[in-house]
């Protein structure tokens, strides 16, 4: 079904070149960028696209965000890294103002997501062993099927995704698996005394955006309460504005022992990840433990800094909050046959497409981003459209008629 799209040359001159000389472990659609500026990129051909993935929610405060870029070149230009081994004033400004905000004692800066993550697992062993008791060597972290929490080899060893796992074991032992959305699952697992932590999405992005039943995440929260387990909530994703509130968690009054974040920390600007909990977790951590030669780095503390401010100059959690309403309510309207379900909150929502054809998403991306837009599918029958929350009303309308037209591809 997937008709031959007409690549322009320069396109492919620099398609090519990335193909010879990086290595194949991504798919991308067939346009190269150049520039960004809000909810809007520029490919090397001049032509103007509405980016519905965000550099998967990285980029929540638009590209390019003025007040983040002043910060970086203004750091840039006065101090960029120092290591852990001396302190800078940034990360001193830094930790006082990101603990204020989330309302955690302590916070541990890291580079990437995947590193928070596994901060955070670390950190909730080692209190496991120092404050629950568990016998050395023991703890267990609960994790749930479809996660995504990043590609290194602990982390993939509790993945459920075949095409994730295969070829890299073997794996990292201490996880237990249980279903998505299943409290009683929950329930049963945390009976287990060497359980220390419950590691959880409050909504699974990569997995195409699903979310649970509402409730889950605070009955899952007031268990591992009372059984003395840590709550580990993943926001690289979800957080910062994203689905309508300043974290996922917030929608259920939930605050997680361990709260890792990650891509919007820094608006897309580097990488820069963060774990923030209180001084009986974090403390339990001491010098020599762990660490990293760029987390912390002035330049990231400036960046960082900046990008949290401009999350609350600006309001977008409530703009992503009403703007979500209202896309969802758009596409429901359609009522087409293709489109199995719209879902989502604030502005990380997703489509299902049902069709004959297991190339369908593929090829209405194709179309999206002909007419315009850039989408990815996840999963071969799911679209996620996360516009970054700058995103204005009449652009909005603009990128929905884009999909309402783009979809005539499918029939
Ligand atoms: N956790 C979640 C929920 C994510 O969505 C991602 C990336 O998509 C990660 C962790 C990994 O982050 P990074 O790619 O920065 O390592």
């Amino acid at each position: 079904m997937i008709q031959a799209y007409f690549i322009p040359t320069k396109t492919a001159a620099y398609i090519s070149t990335e193909d010879s000389f990086g290595a194949h472990n991504y798919h991308p659609l067939p346009v190269v960028l150049k520039k960004g500026s809000g909810a809007r990129v520029w490919d090397v051909e001049d032509k103007v696209y509405f980016d519905f993935l965000s550099g998967y929610s990285a980029v929540n405060q638009g590209h390019c965000h003025p007040k983040v870029i002043e910060a970086l070149i203004s750091q840039a230009a006065t101090l960029t890294l120092t290591s852990r081994a001396f302190h800078s004033d940034k990360m001193a400004d830094y930790t006082a103002y990101i603990t204020r905000y989330f309302g955690y004692d302590k916070v541990l800066p890291m580079n990437t997501g995947v590193e928070a993550v596994e901060t955070a697992l670390k950190l909730a062993r080692k209190w496991g062993y120092l404050v629950k008791g568990v016998s050395d060597g023991n703890a267990k972290i609960i994790t749930v099927e479809g996660n995504f929490h990043g590609r290194t080899i602990n982390v993939i060893s509790f993945s459920t995704d075949a095409s994730a796992r295969e070829g890299f074991g073997p794996f990292v032992n201490g996880y237990l698996t249980i279903p998505y959305n299943d409290i009683n699952a929950l329930k049963e697992a945390v009976q287990d005394p060497d359980v220390v932590a419950f590691l959880v999405e409050p909504i699974q992005g990569e997995a195409g955006v699903l979310v649970p039943d509402a409730g889950y995440l605070q009955q899952a929260f007031e268990l591992c309460r009372a059984h003395q387990v840590l709550f580990i909530a993943d926001e690289i994703q979800t957080g910062l504005s994203r689905t309508g509130k300043l974290l996922a968690c917030d929608h259920e009054g939930v605050k997680p022992d361990i709260l890792i974040l990650g891509k919007a920390l820094s608006a897309g600007v580097m990488p820069i990840s963060a774990v923030l909990a209180n001084d009986s977790i974090m403390l339990t951590l001491k010098p020599g433990e762990h660490g990293s030669t760029y987390g912390g780095n002035p330049l990231a503390c400036a960046v960082a800094m900046a990008a949290l401010e401009v999350l609350k100059d600006e309001n977008l959690a409530e703009k992503a909050d009403q703007l979500g309403q209202y896309f969802r309510t758009e596409i429901q309207k359609w009522k087409h046959p293709n489109i199995k379900e719209v879902r989502g909150k604030g502005l990380l929502n997703a489509i299902v497409i049902e069709h004959n054809d297991p190339e369908a998403a593929y090829l209405l991306c194709l179309t999206l981003m002909k007419n315009g837009l850039l989408a990815k599918p996840t999963h071969s029958d799911k679209i996620r459209f996360a516009p970054p929350l700058v995103i204005t009303q009449e652009e909005l309308d603009a990128a929905i008629a884009i999909i309402k037209n783009s979809l005539t591809v499918l029939e």
